[in-house]
């Protein structure tokens, strides 16, 4: 039986660099990814995201992120992180969806349909697009109009003399609507919070208090907020048209969904043809279940360095929390390769 050193589950970002990282410290690994091309979650982006929209994508490990500023995020990623594949020689197998990891005394055994890995480590890096999340609202069953998530946003044709209500307070709720108000017939943007806004530029500093503030959560084990949730909002330029047609103001949630829309705090019911949920994702880490990762908080306790479990040092999580974000996921496969390599020296030495 063939026995790695360590299993990478996920090709997005974070798995990756994690790869480069394991492959320049010569630990022996495979990538196992469920997608059946090349760029993570990216490759499932709408289409009318573009390069120049998205935030930026941080460069992979040794080499440049795509300059195309006009090209669709959902092929210029996929084919830079194909390009970066090759060129790294990174032993990557797809389609591979890993159903379930379980431990076998010293080594884990992960687990694909009939196919299975036998490793020392993991390094999960299995991001949150699989796992988009919908709230329960009272009569959300009843409604007889279309609810669509974020995840399955068909571009702003779709919402074309529509009465479209957007749920959530995150960056994707006002790129959406900045896209679906000017050609909807209206909209209506409900979120749980007064959604904060940003008034000052969106500075490095800002961004790593960002970044310390899901930290702090995971080290107590508490499940991860998104980074975005903590740096606030912005309007770009091309929401502009949705700002001036009051889009962005903010209403409190409904209290209830009926067959024909949505039921209001002040008790009046806001017609509605369809129910945008950009109500984010949560992890999909469901396959490492049998290894008993969550504290009793809910989260999978991270140790200082932000990557090793601390209910079991052999697993190591990447793009989970503080590390959900390109730059943040890049980091994180450096530091979980330093992890995977202390775990393999620390065994090493107690067996001899
Ligand atoms: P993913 O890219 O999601 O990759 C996960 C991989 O794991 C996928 O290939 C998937 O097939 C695979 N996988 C999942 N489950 C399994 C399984 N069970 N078995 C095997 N493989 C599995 N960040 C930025 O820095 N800048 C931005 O502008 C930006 N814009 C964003 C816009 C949107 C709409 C969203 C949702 C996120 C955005 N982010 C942005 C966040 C950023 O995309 C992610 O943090 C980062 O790309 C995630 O990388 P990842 O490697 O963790 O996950």
């Amino acid at each position: 039986m063939e026995i790695l050193d360590a299993v990478v589950i996920g090709a997005g970002q974070a798995g990756l660099s994690a790869s480069y990282h394991l492959t320049r410290r010569g630990i022996a690994h495979v990538v196992l990814d469920a997608d059946a091309a090349p760029g993570g979650a990216w490759q499932h982006r709408w289409d009318s995201l573009t390069m120049r929209d998205v935030h930026g994508i941080a460069s992979l490990p040794d080499s440049d992120s795509p300059a195309d500023e006009a090209g669709r995020a959902n092929a210029v990623v996929p084919a830079y992180f194909g390009a970066y594949e090759r060129a790294h020689r990174l032993p990557v197998l797809r389609p591979v969806r890993v159903d379930r990891v379980e431990p076998a005394g010293e080594l884990l055994v992960v687990h694909a349909g009939e196919r299975s890995w036998t490793t020392r480590t993991i390094v999960n890096a299995t991001g949150t697009w699989t796992q988009p999340h919908v709230p329960y609202y009272p009569g959300i069953e009843t409604f007889r109009g279309e609810q669509l998530h974020t995840v399955g946003y068909p571009g702003p044709a779709h919402f074309h003399g529509l009465r479209v209500v957007v749920v959530g307070g995150g960056a994707s709720g006002v790129q959406l609507l900045g896209e679906i108000a000017p050609v909807a017939a209206d909209t209506l943007w409900v979120t749980r919070r007064e959604p904060v806004w940003r008034t000052d530029e969106f500075t490095p500093e800002a961004g790593r208090e960002a970044v310390a503030l899901v930290e702090e959560r995971v080290r107590r084990g508490l499940p991860p907020a998104s980074v975005v949730s903590v740096t606030g909002l912005a309007l770009r330029d091309q929401e502009r048209a949705a700002e001036q047609l009051g889009a962005y103001r903010r209403h409190p949630m409904f209290t209830a969904i009926e067959p024909d829309g949505v039921r209001m705090p002040d008790g009046s019911l806001w017609p509605a043809d369809v129910i945008l949920w950009a109500t984010g994702f949560r992890p999909a880490i469901a396959h490492l279940a049998p290894l008993h990762l969550r504290s009793e908080h809910g989260g999978i306790q991270l140790d200082r360095a932000g990557t090793t479990a601390v209910a079991d040092p052999r697993v190591q999580l990447v793009g989970y929390g503080p590390s959900a974000s390109t730059i943040g996921a890049n980091r994180a496969g450096r530091a979980a390769a330093t992890g995977v390599a202390r775990w393999l020296a620390q065994s090493a030495s107690s067996a001899s």
